[in-house]
């Protein structure tokens, strides 16, 4: 694992420039790193940029002068001539103007070439998807027992049917029954499901945060390998991890949820506090009531905060980690003193940093933290295993193209 920043490796690693191991250490990286998570971010956000650059044509007053400079042939006058005189210059700055246009006009047409090329390379406009019971339908028709799915599509099971989908080269989506998801964008920087209600299982081997599934109450970001999500009538979510870690999303709120652990969302709130699937019953209790029900004050003497820092054991810094960020003033540093019993922080973790939500610190901590979130302690390797495996498909793939 990279000990010092990727983000210089990280437009390499977005191209696919790096050798297997470089980008697997890359990715290994970036599924503790924050920072180098939010560097990603801005590198993908900088090609999705370049493929909406847009070919603008030059003003109608330019195109008589660009014409007849291309019918003729001349040369434009050298720009030292310019010295002569003001009038000469003005003239001299005019033939200049056709050809400064002409060549904006190349670069732009380089870079939308530049840009097409990198949508193209990985990107179909569909996915397949194989009937596995029952009669699944595409857009209005019934599928036969394979078929493709468009960009804005629709893929429908009924109470009986369940069907299978081929995420490009990166991995598959069960649909259970009762569900409704709608293929969204398929490219190299970003694949896309809209989960509208029912239930998904995927399995990805993708580098992080290639696969994103929008729900109506949060976007599921895949960090790595394998989870299923529902969604209910009104829209609330449930997601699960069962190997990797998957990241749950709505506008600033983000909960990183590893194998083991579940994550809830709700309409108009976002995601809840990740918690591990295994803590008491009073402990998961509390936990829907302070992240969704606060109001609700009848149903226990005690204060839900105080349940779930009461019940809460090492493995549940994981919900207490994301609570830090998620209460304020004293409740902080009842979770922070919870915490610090459970697991002290490194000395270069302080009270005061955490209390203030020092960026820096509270990664550095959760790093730690982390070992004890993972029941097995091959989960890593796992995860590695996985994506490497991946990344050869990938790899064989592009070369049957
Ligand atoms: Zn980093």
């Amino acid at each position: 694992m990279f000990s010092k920043h990727v983000t210089e490796e990280l437009s390499a690693y977005c191209n696919g420039e790096l050798s297997p191991a470089e980008s697997r250490q890359v990715a290994e990286h970036l599924i503790g790193c924050h920072q180098c998570r939010a560097g990603l971010e801005q590198i993908k956000l900088g090609v999705k940029l370049a493929e909406n650059i847009r070919q603008f044509a030059a003003p109608d007053s330019l195109w008589p002068a660009l014409e007849s400079r291309l019918e003729s042939g001349l040369e434009a006058e050298p720009l030292h001539a310019r010295t002569s005189s003001s009038k000469q210059s003005r003239a001299s700055f005019k033939l200049w103007l056709p050809r400064l246009a002409a060549v904006a006009a190349g670069v732009v047409l380089a870079i939308g070439i530049g840009a097409w090329w990198l949508y193209t390379r990985e990107s179909r406009p569909f996915w397949e998807v194989a009937r596995l019971n029952g009669a699944p339908t595409i857009g209005s028709s019934r599928m036969n027992a394979k078929g493709r799915l468009g960009i804005g599509q629709w893929l429908e099971t009924d109470g009986s049917s369940r069907a299978q989908i081929d995420v490009g080269s990166i991995g598959h989506v069960e649909i259970d029954p009762n569900t409704r998801v709608r293929l969204l964008e398929t490219k190299l920087t970003e694949h896309r499901l809209e989960l509208a209600r029912g239930r998904m299982s995927a399995k990805i081997w993708a580098p992080p945060r290639l696969f994103f599934v929008d729900t109506p109450s949060g976007v599921a970001a895949d960090l790595g390998c394998a989870y299923t999500l529902e969604v209910d009538e009104v829209g609330a979510s449930l997601l699960r991890v069962t190997s990797g870690w998957v990241a749950l999303q709505l506008r600033d709120i983000e909960s990183i949820v590893p194998a083991g652990a579940a994550c809830a969302t709700r309409p108009g709130v976002g995601p809840g506090t990740p918690y591990f699937e295994d803590a008491s019953q009073t402990f998961r209790t509390a936990l829907t009531k302070l992240d969704f029900e606060l109001e609700d004050t009848d149903w226990s003497k005690i204060p839900a905060l105080n349940l779930v820092l009461m019940e809460a054991r090492h493995r549940d810094t994981l919900t207490l980690w994301h609570l830090l960020y998620r209460v304020q003033g004293r409740q902080r540093e009842q979770v922070f003193e919870r915490m610090a019993a459970l697991s002290p922080p490194p000395k270069e973790v302080t009270r005061d940093g955490c209390l203030r939500l020092d960026e820096k610190m509270l990664h550095l901590w959760k790093g730690y933290l982390e070992n004890g979130w993972s029941n097995d302690s091959g989960l890593k390797k796992a995860w590695v295993d996985t994506w490497t495996r991946g990344l050869g498909k990938v790899k064989s793939w592009e070369g049957k193209r």
